[in-house]
Protein backbone atom coordinates (compact mmCIF):
# COMPACT_ATOMS: atom_id res chain seq x y z
CA UNK A 1 0.00 0.00 0.00
CA UNK A 2 1.30 3.46 -1.26
CA UNK A 3 2.71 5.83 1.91
CA UNK A 4 1.30 9.31 2.69
CA UNK A 5 4.55 11.16 2.35
CA UNK A 6 4.94 15.11 3.17
CA UNK A 7 6.77 17.53 0.77
CA UNK A 8 6.59 21.01 0.99
CA UNK A 9 3.27 21.49 2.86
CA UNK A 10 1.61 18.82 1.07
CA UNK A 11 0.41 15.39 2.48
CA UNK A 12 0.62 13.30 -1.03
CA UNK A 13 1.03 9.41 -2.29
CA UNK A 14 4.49 8.43 -2.42
CA UNK A 15 3.86 8.11 -6.25
CA UNK A 16 3.02 12.05 -6.77
CA UNK A 17 5.39 13.86 -4.35
CA UNK A 18 8.13 15.39 -6.44
CA UNK A 19 11.30 17.27 -6.05
CA UNK A 20 13.25 19.67 -8.10
CA UNK A 21 16.54 17.91 -10.46
CA UNK A 22 17.56 21.54 -9.24
CA UNK A 23 17.37 21.01 -6.04
CA UNK A 24 20.44 22.05 -3.61
CA UNK A 25 20.16 18.29 -1.94
CA UNK A 26 20.49 16.73 -5.22
CA UNK A 27 22.72 18.17 -7.11
CA UNK A 28 25.44 19.65 -4.06
CA UNK A 29 24.31 17.20 -0.92
CA UNK A 30 23.39 20.73 0.72
CA UNK A 31 20.94 19.34 3.40
CA UNK A 32 20.12 18.08 6.66
CA UNK A 33 18.41 15.36 8.02
CA UNK A 34 17.01 13.22 10.73
CA UNK A 35 15.69 10.02 11.83
CA UNK A 36 13.56 9.49 14.59
CA UNK A 37 12.12 6.74 15.94
CA UNK A 38 8.37 5.38 16.69
CA UNK A 39 7.41 2.73 19.26
CA UNK A 40 3.57 2.55 20.19
CA UNK A 41 2.78 5.06 17.83
CA UNK A 42 5.00 7.71 19.93
CA UNK A 43 7.67 9.61 19.04
CA UNK A 44 11.13 8.50 20.76
CA UNK A 45 13.39 11.41 21.82
CA UNK A 46 11.25 14.11 19.66
CA UNK A 47 12.87 17.14 21.88
CA UNK A 48 16.41 16.18 20.85
CA UNK A 49 16.13 15.87 17.75
CA UNK A 50 13.86 18.92 16.80
CA UNK A 51 17.42 20.62 18.93
CA UNK A 52 19.86 19.15 16.97
CA UNK A 53 18.06 20.05 13.44
CA UNK A 54 17.62 23.24 14.59
CA UNK A 55 21.75 23.32 14.79
CA UNK A 56 22.38 21.64 11.93
CA UNK A 57 20.36 24.44 10.10
CA UNK A 58 21.99 27.09 11.92
CA UNK A 59 25.68 25.75 10.89
CA UNK A 60 24.97 25.60 7.07
CA UNK A 61 23.47 28.97 7.79
CA UNK A 62 19.85 27.29 6.84
CA UNK A 63 16.72 29.07 7.88
CA UNK A 64 14.65 26.38 9.52
CA UNK A 65 11.64 26.41 7.62
CA UNK A 66 9.21 26.16 10.48
CA UNK A 67 9.06 25.58 14.29
CA UNK A 68 9.72 22.18 16.14
CA UNK A 69 6.29 22.53 17.50
CA UNK A 70 4.80 22.54 13.81
CA UNK A 71 7.36 19.98 12.81
CA UNK A 72 6.08 17.56 15.71
CA UNK A 73 2.28 18.31 14.18
CA UNK A 74 3.60 16.63 10.68
CA UNK A 75 5.53 13.94 12.18
CA UNK A 76 2.23 12.91 14.27
CA UNK A 77 0.18 13.50 11.19
CA UNK A 78 2.37 10.82 9.00
CA UNK A 79 2.37 8.68 12.09
CA UNK A 80 -1.53 8.62 11.84
CA UNK A 81 -2.05 8.58 8.31
CA UNK A 82 0.33 5.47 7.38
CA UNK A 83 -0.78 3.83 11.31
CA UNK A 84 2.65 3.53 12.20
CA UNK A 85 3.20 1.59 15.60
CA UNK A 86 6.94 0.86 15.09
CA UNK A 87 9.33 2.62 12.73
CA UNK A 88 10.66 5.44 11.97
CA UNK A 89 10.28 8.84 10.51
CA UNK A 90 12.75 10.31 8.20
CA UNK A 91 13.10 14.11 7.75
CA UNK A 92 15.19 16.06 5.55
CA UNK A 93 15.58 19.25 4.56
CA UNK A 94 18.01 20.80 1.54
CA UNK A 95 18.55 24.89 0.63
CA UNK A 96 16.36 24.29 -2.07
CA UNK A 97 16.05 24.67 -5.69
CA UNK A 98 17.24 28.08 -7.12
CA UNK A 99 16.41 26.79 -10.29
CA UNK A 100 19.60 26.43 -11.75
CA UNK A 101 23.48 24.85 -10.98
CA UNK A 102 25.64 27.00 -8.96
CA UNK A 103 28.53 26.34 -6.18
CA UNK A 104 27.11 29.82 -4.22
CA UNK A 105 24.24 29.20 -2.00
CA UNK A 106 21.37 30.94 -3.28
CA UNK A 107 19.42 33.94 -1.63
CA UNK A 108 18.30 33.56 1.80
CA UNK A 109 14.85 34.01 0.50
CA UNK A 110 14.99 30.77 -1.40
CA UNK A 111 12.35 28.43 -0.15
CA UNK A 112 13.72 25.57 1.66
CA UNK A 113 12.62 21.82 0.60
CA UNK A 114 11.28 19.69 3.35
CA UNK A 115 10.38 16.55 2.83
CA UNK A 116 9.27 13.57 5.45
CA UNK A 117 8.41 9.96 5.26
CA UNK A 118 7.64 6.97 7.00
CA UNK A 119 9.16 3.47 7.47
CA UNK A 120 7.50 0.76 9.02
CA UNK A 121 9.37 -1.77 11.06
CA UNK A 122 7.30 -3.85 13.23
CA UNK A 123 9.30 -5.29 15.84
CA UNK A 124 11.72 -2.73 16.18
CA UNK A 125 11.97 -2.58 19.94
CA UNK A 126 12.07 -6.47 20.12
CA UNK A 127 14.62 -6.51 17.32
CA UNK A 128 16.13 -10.38 17.72
CA UNK A 129 19.07 -8.64 16.53
CA UNK A 130 19.91 -7.16 20.04
CA UNK A 131 19.70 -10.61 21.53
CA UNK A 132 22.90 -12.10 19.72
CA UNK A 133 24.45 -8.71 18.81
CA UNK A 134 26.67 -7.82 15.74
CA UNK A 135 30.05 -7.93 14.18
CA UNK A 136 31.94 -4.66 12.84
CA UNK A 137 35.09 -4.26 10.81
CA UNK A 138 37.09 -1.25 11.13
CA UNK A 139 37.84 1.16 7.96
CA UNK A 140 39.61 4.51 7.45
CA UNK A 141 37.57 7.42 8.75
CA UNK A 142 37.86 9.81 5.12
CA UNK A 143 34.90 11.85 5.65
CA UNK A 144 35.05 15.91 6.51
CA UNK A 145 35.36 17.65 9.34
CA UNK A 146 32.34 18.46 10.22
CA UNK A 147 30.65 15.32 11.33
CA UNK A 148 28.67 16.74 13.96
CA UNK A 149 26.61 18.08 10.95
CA UNK A 150 23.80 15.86 10.08
CA UNK A 151 23.98 16.22 6.74
CA UNK A 152 22.51 14.13 3.49
CA UNK A 153 26.72 13.15 2.40
CA UNK A 154 26.27 9.27 3.26
CA UNK A 155 28.37 8.59 0.16
CA UNK A 156 31.21 6.95 2.24
CA UNK A 157 28.99 5.74 4.81
CA UNK A 158 27.23 3.89 2.62
CA UNK A 159 30.67 2.78 0.93
CA UNK A 160 31.93 1.32 4.44
CA UNK A 161 28.49 -0.27 4.80
CA UNK A 162 28.95 -2.49 1.67
CA UNK A 163 32.89 -2.96 2.78
CA UNK A 164 31.01 -4.41 5.68
CA UNK A 165 29.02 -6.43 4.11
CA UNK A 166 31.53 -8.07 1.43
CA UNK A 167 33.40 -8.95 4.97
CA UNK A 168 30.18 -10.99 5.62
CA UNK A 169 29.75 -8.72 8.93
CA UNK A 170 26.69 -6.49 9.57
CA UNK A 171 28.77 -2.73 10.35
CA UNK A 172 31.81 -0.71 10.64
CA UNK A 173 33.65 1.53 12.91
CA UNK A 174 35.47 4.26 12.01
CA UNK A 175 39.19 4.65 12.77
CA UNK A 176 41.01 7.94 12.34
CA UNK A 177 44.79 8.46 14.01
CA UNK A 178 44.55 5.04 15.47
CA UNK A 179 41.45 6.33 17.44
CA UNK A 180 37.43 4.92 17.11
CA UNK A 181 35.39 8.20 15.86
CA UNK A 182 31.82 5.98 15.95
CA UNK A 183 30.14 3.75 13.32
CA UNK A 184 28.75 4.16 9.88
CA UNK A 185 25.47 5.92 11.35
CA UNK A 186 25.57 5.21 14.96
CA UNK A 187 28.27 6.17 18.07
CA UNK A 188 30.46 3.88 19.59
CA UNK A 189 30.92 2.39 23.24
CA UNK A 190 33.06 -0.22 25.28
CA UNK A 191 32.79 -1.06 28.90
CA UNK A 192 35.89 -2.00 31.07
CA UNK A 193 36.59 -3.14 34.39
CA UNK A 194 32.46 -1.78 34.45
CA UNK A 195 33.73 1.83 32.99
CA UNK A 196 31.88 2.68 30.06
CA UNK A 197 34.06 4.49 27.89
CA UNK A 198 32.55 6.53 24.46
CA UNK A 199 34.49 9.36 22.18
CA UNK A 200 33.89 12.97 23.36
CA UNK A 201 32.27 15.32 22.01
CA UNK A 202 33.74 17.29 18.98
CA UNK A 203 33.47 18.19 15.12
CA UNK A 204 34.85 14.49 14.68
CA UNK A 205 31.43 12.54 15.85
CA UNK A 206 27.94 13.18 15.33
CA UNK A 207 26.28 14.25 18.96
CA UNK A 208 24.06 11.23 18.56
CA UNK A 209 20.65 12.12 20.38
CA UNK A 210 21.06 8.31 21.52
CA UNK A 211 23.89 8.50 22.86
CA UNK A 212 22.80 11.52 25.24
CA UNK A 213 20.11 9.89 26.85
CA UNK A 214 22.31 6.37 26.99
CA UNK A 215 24.99 8.74 28.83
CA UNK A 216 22.36 10.18 31.08
CA UNK A 217 20.28 7.15 32.21
CA UNK A 218 24.01 5.21 32.57
CA UNK A 219 25.02 7.97 35.29
CA UNK A 220 21.57 8.20 36.90
CA UNK A 221 21.93 4.70 37.57
CA UNK A 222 25.41 4.82 39.11
CA UNK A 223 27.29 3.51 35.74
CA UNK A 224 30.55 5.17 35.47
CA UNK A 225 30.76 6.76 32.15
CA UNK A 226 33.88 8.15 30.32
CA UNK A 227 34.15 10.62 27.76
CA UNK A 228 37.04 9.42 25.89
CA UNK A 229 38.61 8.18 22.15
CA UNK A 230 39.89 4.26 22.54
CA UNK A 231 41.81 2.11 20.00
CA UNK A 232 40.68 -1.00 18.47
CA UNK A 233 43.21 -2.61 20.05
CA UNK A 234 41.71 -1.50 23.29
CA UNK A 235 37.92 -2.37 22.21
CA UNK A 236 38.81 -5.78 21.47
CA UNK A 237 40.45 -6.58 24.69
CA UNK A 238 37.55 -4.55 26.54
CA UNK A 239 34.75 -6.67 28.16
CA UNK A 240 32.01 -5.59 25.96
CA UNK A 241 31.02 -3.31 23.26
CA UNK A 242 27.82 -1.89 21.51
CA UNK A 243 27.18 1.23 19.86
CA UNK A 244 23.72 3.68 20.34
CA UNK A 245 21.18 5.08 17.39
CA UNK A 246 18.02 6.17 16.97
CA UNK A 247 16.99 3.70 14.78
CA UNK A 248 18.92 0.27 16.82
CA UNK A 249 18.74 1.90 19.68
CA UNK A 250 21.39 -0.11 21.97
CA UNK A 251 23.00 -2.76 20.45
CA UNK A 252 25.81 -5.23 21.70
CA UNK A 253 28.97 -5.57 19.51
CA UNK A 254 30.23 -9.10 19.95
CA UNK A 255 33.24 -9.04 17.49
CA UNK A 256 35.41 -6.48 15.98
CA UNK A 257 38.17 -7.51 12.73
CA UNK A 258 37.17 -11.26 13.99
CA UNK A 259 38.39 -11.23 17.71
CA UNK A 260 36.11 -11.93 20.56
CA UNK A 261 35.04 -9.20 22.46
CA UNK A 262 34.60 -10.47 26.19
CA UNK A 263 32.78 -13.44 25.95
CA UNK A 264 31.50 -13.19 22.31
CA UNK A 265 28.33 -12.71 23.31
CA UNK A 266 26.08 -9.43 24.13
CA UNK A 267 27.22 -8.18 27.57
CA UNK A 268 25.21 -7.18 30.82
CA UNK A 269 25.91 -3.71 30.37
CA UNK A 270 24.50 -3.09 27.39
CA UNK A 271 21.44 -5.52 27.76
CA UNK A 272 20.56 -3.50 30.80
CA UNK A 273 21.51 0.13 28.90
CA UNK A 274 19.01 -1.19 25.95
CA UNK A 275 16.15 -1.93 28.46
CA UNK A 276 16.64 1.19 30.37
CA UNK A 277 17.10 3.17 27.09
CA UNK A 278 13.63 1.61 25.98
CA UNK A 279 11.75 2.07 29.49
CA UNK A 280 12.82 5.56 30.03
CA UNK A 281 12.18 6.99 26.49
CA UNK A 282 8.76 5.16 26.14
CA UNK A 283 7.71 6.60 28.79
CA UNK A 284 8.91 10.07 27.83
CA UNK A 285 7.64 9.23 23.96
CA UNK A 286 5.40 11.95 22.40
N1 LIG B 1 26.82 8.80 14.26
C1 LIG B 1 26.45 8.85 12.96
C2 LIG B 1 27.51 9.05 11.92
C3 LIG B 1 25.10 8.71 12.59
O1 LIG B 1 24.75 8.75 11.29
C4 LIG B 1 24.14 8.49 13.61
C5 LIG B 1 22.73 8.35 13.27
O2 LIG B 1 22.32 8.36 12.14
C6 LIG B 1 24.56 8.44 14.94
C7 LIG B 1 25.91 8.62 15.23
C8 LIG B 1 23.59 8.21 16.06
O3 LIG B 1 22.81 9.34 16.30
P1 LIG B 1 21.35 9.25 16.90
O4 LIG B 1 21.47 8.53 18.20
O5 LIG B 1 20.92 10.64 17.04
O6 LIG B 1 20.54 8.46 15.90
Amino acid sequence: MSRTVYVNGEYLPEEEATVSIFDRGFLMADGVYEVTSVLGGKLIDFPGHAARLERSLAELEMTAPMKAQDLLEVHRELVRRNGIDEGLIYLQITRGNPGDRDFAFPPADTKPTVVLFTQAKPGLAANPTAKVGIKVISIPDIRWGRRDIKTVQLLYPSMAKMAAKKAHVDDAWFVEDGLVTEGTSNNAYIVKGGKIITRDLSNDILHGITRAAVVRFAREAQMDVEERPFTIEEAQGADEAFFTSASAFVMPVIEIDGKAVGTGAPGPVAVRLREIYLDESLKAAV
